[in-house]
């Protein structure tokens, strides 16, 4: 987006809550207050389990039906999946995603063995991705209950940035990419921060090095605008989303479920990668997406 746009977006996006026709970016005026920003289409995507169904076909038939143009697997076992999920997506409205996780072991291990199985485990999922032309396999250096973890220091850092160079140099090579997932001081005190782990993609020194936001653990950060900003378009892969009081599905935590704050930044950036849905739920599954779905897409249109 030109800066002239984003100034014009950003000032109308202001001015006006009230919900208006979609507009062309370049339409978009200063001073005009009815008037706001069209901004990227949501483009919103699920896990494997969260929608209703037996097989990978009937959940892909369920999230055609909610106009979900997204897809994202987990990475246990990918390699071997390959073909069924590129069998399962022709001729459909719907794409790889992220890739989530899925890998043995961990990157910050001190146990060589350990660290042995994730650059073996990591890369595999990684070329199988590339291969589904996903956007990038999810991954975090260290939750706080794997041991023995490197210590939490400047050469550790120093480090993690090195060998996510190197990932990130093989993911480029397989047409995906790496992206970090930051949690909080509870699950992983290393990176809790949208931030922490941009500043440590950019460190990397790798077009394959991202990192994301998820709006559950995001709750250090005190601004889910300046969280989503801090990362901005060169860093900014992928997001997750869940309902903010229990990780159920958006709107099952009630008013807590307000995304607008964090899409407001996503629409600005003009941000087109995807949104997933990592959650459980409550409900009945199709009720409860359904209504995740469309609180979504309300909320971004009125941002
Ligand atoms: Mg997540």
């Amino acid at each position: 987006m030109r800066r002239r746009d984003f100034m014009n977006c950003s000032l109308a996006g202001m001015a006006s809550l009230a919900v208006a026709p979609a507009l062309s970016l370049t339409s978009c005026t200063a001073g005009k207050k009815e008037e706001k920003c069209a901004g990227p289409e949501i483009k919103i995507s699920f896990q494997e389990g969260i929608p209703p169904g037996e097989s990978l076909n009937e959940k892909l038939d369920y999230m055609e039906s909610l106009g979900v143009v997204g897809f994202e697997p987990g990475g246990r076992g990918l390699a071997g999946r390959v073909q069924e999920i590129q069998d399962a997506l022709k001729n459909r409205n719907i794409s790889v995603a992220a890739i989530c996780a899925g890998f043995d072991g961990f990157i910050l291990s001190e146990d060589p063995a350990v660290k042995e199985q994730f650059d073996t485990t990591m890369r595999e999922i990684i070329a199988a991705a590339g291969e589904l032309g996903s956007t990038g396999v999810v991954m975090v250096p260290a939750f706080n209950g794997q041991q023995p973890c490197k210590p939490h220091t400047m050469d550790t850092r120093n480090y993690l940035c090195e060998q996510l160079h190197e990932l990130g140099e093989y993911a480029v090579k397989c047409g995906t990419t790496v992206i970090l997932e930051p949690l909080n001081r509870a699950e992983c005190f290393y990176m809790r921060l949208v931030a922490d782990a941009a500043a440590i993609a950019r460190d990397a020194q790798s077009d394959g090095v991202k990192c994301m936001g998820d709006f559950w653990h995001m709750k250090e950060e005190t601004s889910d605008y300046g969280a989503f900003w801090s990362a901005g378009t060169k860093y900014l892969q992928h997001v997750h989303i869940a309902s903010r009081g229990r990780r159920l599905m958006p709107g099952e935590d009630g008013e807590k479920d307000d995304y607008r704050d964090g899409f407001r930044a996503l629409k600005e950036m003009g941000y087109d990668k995807f949104i997933t849905l990592e959650c459980g739920t409550q409900g009945d599954r199709t009720a409860t997406t359904t209504a995740a779905v469309e609180l979504m897409k309300a909320q971004w249109a009125e941002v």
